[in-house]
């Protein structure tokens, strides 16, 4: 079968891979000159994920392994510790790595599809063709989306330096809350840190943090982009969604990689199959309902004053101990669930119960 995937990031790479392995023609369309640049990453990727697809070799991409993470809210701050929890990786040598062995049409755009009951017409910016299968790997803003699918989403502005600077961290991530999300400093080894934030003007929040912390240093690079937090449909006769085209991040973090990785192979095994509906149902087991409910956190969380977000933090340091044995890096609700057993978490029902009421 023919299939055209629209996208050489890690999600439509991955679904390639083990598409192509199972004796399929696959086309992909990069717009894109090279893979993995433009950066738009912080690149922290939990051990899960090499784990499960340790059939790749990624050794190359990786530049710092990370042990844990210091919360800070307000003055105050906890320490979470987990040994080798995820690991900092260059996303262009990582996505590199995900395109060995596969040939990419680079400098092509996607721009339309249009189907009969046989094919799949594509049109891009240099010629038209057809296809027995469409994927849309395309990224946050994905056009395959937007011709077809009605997505709740909302966009998140991300912006990120990398500096060389003289940081006390070498293999603790710093993460400050706060909203809509938090800012990070992720050390990246050799003396260089990611530093990074998601706002209306992340950029301007993130000079000011750098100023108020007192952060100096040699900026390397600068990499912005969108996080695409929401849900729609991921399968419409014969096109699939993928990765964050699909919106498969983690509500609470942006974070994409894995569970682009994890849908590419419920999407490869349906395809395989020729059950095609079984993808969305795959994935809604595997991450859907992962993902709502990180939606529905995110506008509790999105909703909290900071009195009241002042009150949860403290909670969160008290239970430490709980997080540092049951946190998991990309089951978010996981740990929430985790916490909701301790009897404690009932003095805060009225605050979340306001925040709820708030976000309506
Ligand atoms: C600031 C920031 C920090 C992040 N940090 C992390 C992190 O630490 N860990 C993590 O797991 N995730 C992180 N993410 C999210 C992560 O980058 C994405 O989830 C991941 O890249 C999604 O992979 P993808 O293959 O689905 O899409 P993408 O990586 O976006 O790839 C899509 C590809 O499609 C191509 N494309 C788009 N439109 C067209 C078109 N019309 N025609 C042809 N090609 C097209 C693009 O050029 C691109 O190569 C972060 C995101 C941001 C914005």
């Amino acid at each position: 079968m023919k299939i055209t995937v629209i996208g050489a990031g890690p999600s439509g790479l991955l679904a390639s891979h083990l598409l192509k392995k199972a004796g399929h023609e696959i086309s992909i369309i990069e717009e894109h000159k090279i893979i993995g640049r433009p950066v738009s990453c912080s690149g922290l990727i939990g051990k899960d994920y090499f784990d499960h697809f340790n059939n790749f070799n990624f050794k190359a991409s990786i530049l710092n392994r990370i042990d844990g993470a210091i919360v800070n809210f307000g003055n105050d701050s906890f320490e979470l510790k987990r040994k080798g929890v995820s690991y900092v990786v260059d996303r262009p040598a990582f996505d590199q790595t995900l395109s060995k062995g596969l040939d990419v049409s680079f400098g092509e755009s996607f721009m339309s599809f249009d189907r009969n009951k046989e094919k799949i017409s594509i049109k891009t910016n240099k010629r038209k063709y057809t296809t027995d299968l469409l994927i849309g790997a395309d990224g946050p803003s994905s056009r395959v989306r937007s011709q077809e699918f009605d997505y709740k989403l909302r966009y998140y502005k991300g912006y990120q330096v990398r500096i060389k600077a003289d940081l006390n961290l070498e293999n603790f991530v710093q993460v400050y809350l706060e909203k809509p999300f938090f800012t990070w400093i992720i050390p990246e080894g050799e003396g260089i840190f990611r530093i990074g934030t998601v706002s209306e003007s992340p950029k301007e929040s993130l000079s000011k943090f750098m100023f108020k912390k007192n952060i100096k240093g040699e900026t390397i690079e600068v990499q912005a982009g969108v996080i695409p937090v929401g849900e729609g449909d991921v399968y419409k006769d014969r096109v699939f969604l993928l990765g964050d085209a699909a919106c498969q991040v983690k509500p609470l973090s942006g974070g994409g990689v894995y569970y682009g990785a994890l849908a590419s192979e419920c999407l490869a095994k349906s395809i395989i199959s020729g059950e095609y509906n079984d993808y969305s149902k795959e994935c809604d087991r595997l991450i859907g309902k992962e993902i709502s409910r990180g939606l529905f956190l995110r506008k509790i969380y999105e909703n909290l004053s900071e009195k009241e977000l002042n009150k949860i933090f403290d909670f969160l340091r008290s239970k430490k101990q709980i997080l540092d044995e049951n946190g998991s890096f990309d089951e978010h609700s996981k740990t929430i669930l985790s916490l909701i057993k301790d009897p404690k978490v009932i003095k805060f029902a009225p605050v979340l119960l306001k925040a709820c009421i708030r976000s309506l």
